[in-house]
Order: C-alpha cells, then sequence, then structure tokens
C-alpha cells in the first residue's frame, strides 16, 4: 500500500525550511501532498493560487510530490484525499507548544489523524515566512533562505510602491 504523508501550511511564503523538510519527507513516503491553507488572514501576501504556483514550479520534477489547496478544516481535508498521517516541521519549543495543541485538536476533531514531526535542519531553523517578509519589506537580502522565484515575487509585492 502507497504510504501518503499530507504537509499542510500556509506557505506565505515557500521558504527553503520548508523545502527541507518536503524533500526529506519525499525519502520517506511514497507520497507527500503539500496542502497550501487558504486563509482568510489579512497579513497574508501572496494569495493561495500564487503559493501553489510557486510550489509546483519548484517541485515539477518529483513526481511523488503532490500540490493541493484546501479550505477549512484539515480535520475534514484528510477525509477527503483519505491520507490521515500530517506531517508538521518542528524548529523551536514555541513551534512545539502550539504543534502540540494543534495535533491534540486536529486528532479530537477526527480520530483518524496522526500527526508526525520532522525536526527542522539546523541550517534552516531559524528561518519564517514572517521574518522573510520583514527581511525584503526592510530592504535586506533573503536570497540565502528562499528560492529565487519567491524572491521575484515578493518583491514585486512588497516593493511596489516606497
Ligand atoms: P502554518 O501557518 O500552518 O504554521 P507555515 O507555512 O508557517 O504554516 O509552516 C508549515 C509547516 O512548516 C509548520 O509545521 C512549520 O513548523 C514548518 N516550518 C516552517 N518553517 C520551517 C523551517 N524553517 N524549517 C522546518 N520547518 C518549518
Amino acid at each position: 500500500m502507497k504510504k501518503s504523508v499530507i504537509y499542510p501550511g500556509s506557505f506565505d511564503p515557500l521558504t527553503n525550511g520548508h523545502i527541507n523538510i518536503i524533500e526529506r519527507a519525499a525519502k520517506c513516503f511514497d507520497e507527500v501532498i503539500i496542502g497550501v491553507a487558504k486563509n482568510s488572514s489579512k497579513d497574508s501576501i501572496l494569495d493561495p493560487n500564487e503559493r501553489v504556483i510557486i510550489l509546483k514550479k519548484i517541485f515539477k520534477n518529483n513526481k511523488k510530490i503532490i500540490v493541493d489547496e484546501f479550505e477549512g478544516l484539515l480535520a475534514q481535508y484528510v477525509n477527503k484525499r483519505k491520507v490521515y498521517t500530517i506531517l508538521r516541521g518542528m524548529r523551536t519549543v514555541q513551534d512545539f507548544e502550539y504543534e502540540l495543541q494543534m495535533a491534540t485538536s486536529n486528532n479530537k476533531l477526527n480520530s483518524k489523524l496522526e500527526t508526525i514531526f520532522m525536526v527542522a535542519d539546523g541550517n534552516h531553523s531559524h528561518i519564517s515566512s514572517s521574518l522573510i517578509k520583514d527581511i525584503i519589506r526592510l530592504g535586506g537580502d533573503a536570497s540565502k533562505f528562499i528560492p529565487k522565484i519567491v524572491e521575484r515575487e515578493l518583491k514585486k509585492k512588497l516593493l511596489k510602491k516606497g
């Protein structure tokens, strides 16, 4: 039986930290489904469709990696995909507190759902999407932390006018 996992997140924007988790997961699973959450957060920079396009471009050569988007509860999305294993990345103790609450709540909402964690690579554990947005917004160089295509899109959005 095919072993699949869902890696859900905002990916606003995708960073090298996310990419590292996805590539490592693809070595552990037959299929990694990236679930882009369509949230209505006012702070989001890229719209869900733009995030999906970026992810598809980045992973176009890896057949094991599928890019999808979902709206609403993850606990319902897993039923739609019939994949009940969720992967999340763990960077810090702050992540742990939030992730523990989410994993427990999701399991209470859907008892089939199991969350597993992958520890962030030491080279990427300091990277967060919000930090990237701040760096670009303030005119810094984020090229070490994000793919070129992400840098281009963010600059377009964040540095549009002075
Ligand atoms: P969400 O809004 O759901 O937290 P994110 O896009 O911020 O979505 O993150 C998706 C997942 O990727 C989360 O599990 C998060 O902890 C993990 N993650 C984010 N940045 C990194 C990183 N630099 N290294 C490893 N995992 C990360």
